[in-house]
């Protein structure tokens, strides 16, 4: 998913990327769970899951903003792509970019 060229590849920062997705997988799945009929008649686990699945996915997103960091002005490129870039294309920016939108920073493609 992420290209060879992206700066979170390049600046070791892909481990934060997968975990923002393991947290989107887990939230999906647990959502999944909670909407299976036995589980879903049952308010005592139908609750917390849903609720649970809501704080994965949310956490997941809080972390990708502020986690990816420009190696050398420490901007947060997933708090920039939300904030600044299409709503339908933050994501595909964030995981492409080569360089830091703040402070043009290459560092990493120097290798
Ligand atoms: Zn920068």
């Amino acid at each position: 998913m992420l290209t060879d060229g992206s700066y979170i590849q390049r600046s070791r920062q892909s481990w934060k990327f997968w975990l923002f997705v393991v947290a989107l997988a887990g939230g999906g799945l647990a959502l999944l769970i909670g909407f299976l009929p036995p589980v879903s008649s049952d308010p005592s686990l139908f609750v917390p899951l849903v609720l649970g699945s809501s704080c994965f996915v949310l956490g997941g997103l809080l972390w990708i903003c502020i986690s990816i960091k420009c190696r050398r002005c420490k901007s947060s490129f997933g708090w920039i792509a939300v904030r600044k870039k299409q709503q339908d294309n933050w994501f595909a920016w964030l995981i492409t970019t080569d360089t830091c939108p703040v402070c043009g920073d290459q560092e990493a493609l120097k290798k």
